[in-house]
């Protein structure tokens, strides 16, 4: 969990590196005005609240492995195979999407929204460091939980969470670069911190089930 932590953290500097390391290239690429992006208050700030949550879910689920009777996840010896990796990883992908999608979107409720997503929506132009820009319920429940719940159903080894927790985490990152790489997958999710009440989803699954789909035709929330 923590290498992937770090992990993540590696390539949210990277993301938020490049217009100052190759700033032309940068622009290009980048979805939003300067006049919109972060200050480095802002980013020191959120430097500051995504390293409290990951140092504290970090703990809870060093605590979790310590004292709990059943193993979260397998840890033989033995590796397991390509076809129980692909296995876990495509009923993981799908067990997360259900469970960030109704978890995520319920933070969206009025009575919820701003004790506990709010915050979230600060960045309008986000930037890959604000992926985990969130309050610590948010980010329990929201972040943490849909991603370990599949692997403790599943029984799965703790190499095949690794797998997809990184791949997650590039996810989000990417969600939140604010850049049009990957086809332009962090337009979505950008949509979703201007408007809120569309794109909920992590994959895009759910929103295609429940009508939430973002456009940039699609109305705003006041909050
Ligand atoms: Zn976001
Ligand atoms: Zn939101």
């Amino acid at each position: 969990m923590t290498i992937a932590s770090q992990w993540k953290q590696l390539l949210s500097i990277l993301y938020v590196a490049l217009p100052f390391v190759f700033p032309k290239f940068s622009a290009r690429h980048k979805l939003h005005s300067p006049a919109k992006q972060p200050t480095p208050g802002d980013l020191w700030q959120c430097f500051i609240v995504v390293a409290r949550n990951q140092t504290i879910s970090t703990l809870l689920h060093a605590a979790m492995i310590s004292f709990s009777a059943r193993s979260l996840y397998r840890f033989d010896a033995s590796l397991p195979g390509i076809l129980e990796i692909f296995q876990h990883v495509a009923l993981a992908f799908l067990i997360h999407e259900i469970l960030f999608y109704y978890t995520y979107r319920l933070s969206h409720h009025p009575s919820l929204y701003p004790s506990i997503h709010k915050p979230h929506h600060r960045f309008v132009a986000p930037v890959a460091l604000a992926a985990q820009y969130a309050t610590m319920t948010e980010h329990l429940f929201s972040n943490v939980m849909p991603v370990q719940l599949p692997f403790m159903i599943l029984n799965a080894h703790i190499v095949t969470f690794w797998i997809f927790l990184s791949l997650e985490l590039v996810q989000t990152a990417t969600d939140h670069s604010g850049f049009d790489f990957f086809a332009g997958k962090a337009r979505d999710h950008d949509l979703h911190h201007e408007k809120s009440v569309v794109n909920f989803g992590s994959a895009g699954l759910m929103d295609w089930l429940h009508g939430t789909e973002g456009s940039s035709n699609t109305g705003s929330e006041a909050d």
